[in-house]
């Protein structure tokens, strides 16, 4: 019922930001971050924070130099509040809470104000954790991200979400909020390992099986590229990934995800757990990698996709690099359920709502399914086991790269 005194408000906020694509950010010569800068109040001189991977700055030792040169050159419109702050890259930044309290301490002393900037450089999860502690500081202080991974470059780092790991859950305590600018600066991917430059380009896979198809040709074509990381096909698959999420924000209706369906989500309900189950031993691409063939699959055994193209999937995947199986995948709790089955309770908690998970019924036609079932996921499983099991089985004995 509403009463006569109740108060009904409405109110839109257009939001703006720019994706930009550089190398060398930081060269005196490249005005793309002071230009960034100087987009609100053009005469005015900006504070930065800087907050750093500390995976970039081991491969970067001159960065906090380099940095410091770049603002002295542009000192008219840049000034450097405190040293860059480092701290630690990977999953483990999102699973300290700490490090949120150690960022508002450092910008509590530093005088930082709605107005300074936070400078962002490293990957996923260190722009994941550092973008929290901006949003929650003052309410929000401007947020400049240079992500520094291929994930972080064609979708993470692009986007409106931000996040820390709690309780053992992926992203359960985060906000949605919008960056001042992001610059993505090629250059810092060729320090990146192989092996997180191959769990980035699972993001690519996902989006083109969901939104574009032959964004999906293109990647089956070019994958031998690919895998060998030539930088030519690694820049357009980035460019070409970040545009689609960046379209899927602005024009996709729902960019806070107040709905229950998150269709870019593809393969992430048995992502998100695997990355719990394996304690973050496998990367979030990686999951996401096994979490897409086994969505996949689930949609040839559902009869929404048919079989030659459930099979390009997996091979394009595997042609990546991608290994397609994992022991966590088979792990029983005391009664015998498959452990990767919470991931559907799990994921539709974090959602609200009804389940929803995306399926495919073909490259680019992406169907909401309200329930699985559950003995055709472990139908899947199986599937992948008799097929990747053996060879992943061997290369854990090997004691092969990351695992
Ligand atoms: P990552 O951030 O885990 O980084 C992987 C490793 O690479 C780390 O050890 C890091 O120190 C190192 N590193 C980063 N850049 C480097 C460089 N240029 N040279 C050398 N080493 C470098 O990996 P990621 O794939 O970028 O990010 C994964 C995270 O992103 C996950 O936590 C995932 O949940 C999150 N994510 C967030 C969103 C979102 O919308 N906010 C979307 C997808 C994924």
């Amino acid at each position: 019922m509403t009463g006569e005194h109740d108060l009904t408000v409405s109110f839109a906020v257009p939001f703006r930001y720019a994706v930009h694509f550089t190398e060398r950010v930081f060269d005196p010569d490249n005005h793309v971050l002071v230009d960034v800068v100087r987009r609100l109040e053009p005469g005015r001189r900006h504070r930065l924070f800087t907050v750093v991977d500390d995976g970039v700055a081991g491969a970067h030792p001159d960065l906090a130099s380099t940095l410091r040169r770049y603002v002295v050159a542009h000192a008219d419109a840049l000034a450097l509040a405190g040293e860059p702050l480092l701290v630690p890259g990977g999953e483990p930044a999102k699973n300290d809470p700490a490090l949120i309290v150690r960022l508002h301490e450092r910008m509590a002393a530093l005088g930082i104000d709605r107005q300074s900037f936070c400078l962002v450089i490293g990957g996923g999860a260190v722009q994941d954790m550092a973008g929290f502690a901006a949003a929650t500081c003052h309410r929000g202080v401007r947020l400049v991200r240079v992500p520094t991974t291929v994930l972080g470059q064609n979708d993470s780092g692009v986007g409106v979400k931000n996040g820390i790991n709690f309780f053992g859950l992926k992203n359960f305590v985060g906000s949605f909020a919008v960056p001042f600018a992001v610059i993505n600066d090629f250059a810092f991917l060729d320090t990146l390992s192989r092996r997180d430059r191959i769990a980035g380009m699972a993001e690519a896979v996902k989006v083109a099986l969901i939104r574009d198809a032959r964004f999906f040709d293109w990647l089956c074509e070019h994958a031998s590229e690919l895998a060998r990381l030539e930088p030519a096909a690694t820049r357009v698959m980035i460019r070409q990934c970040a545009r689609l999420h960046v379209e899927h924000i602005a024009g996709g209706g729902d960019p806070f995800e107040l709905g229950s369906s998150r269709p870019l989500d593809y393969g992430h309900w048995a992502a998100h757990k695997l990355e719990s189950l394996t304690a973050h031993r496998l990367r979030h691409g990686e999951a996401v990698g096994i979490g897409l063939a086994l969505d996949s699959r689930y949609s040839v055994e559902a009869g929404l996709l048919d079989a030659a193209t459930g099979e390009r999937i997996v091979r394009l995947l595997a042609d990546l690099g991608f290994r397609l199986y994992d022991p966590a995948l088979e792990l029983r709790d005391g009664a015998g359920r498959l452990q990767l089955l919470e991931g559907l309770g799990e994921f539709r908690e974090h959602l609200g709502g009804e389940l929803t998970i995306s399926l495919l019924r073909a490259p680019g036609r992406p169907v909401d399914v309200h329930e699985m079932d559950t003995a055709r996921v472990a139908r899947c499983i199986d599937w992948l086991t008799q097929r990747y099991g053996a060879a992943e089985r061997a290369a854990y004995a090997a004691g092969s790269e990351g695992r």
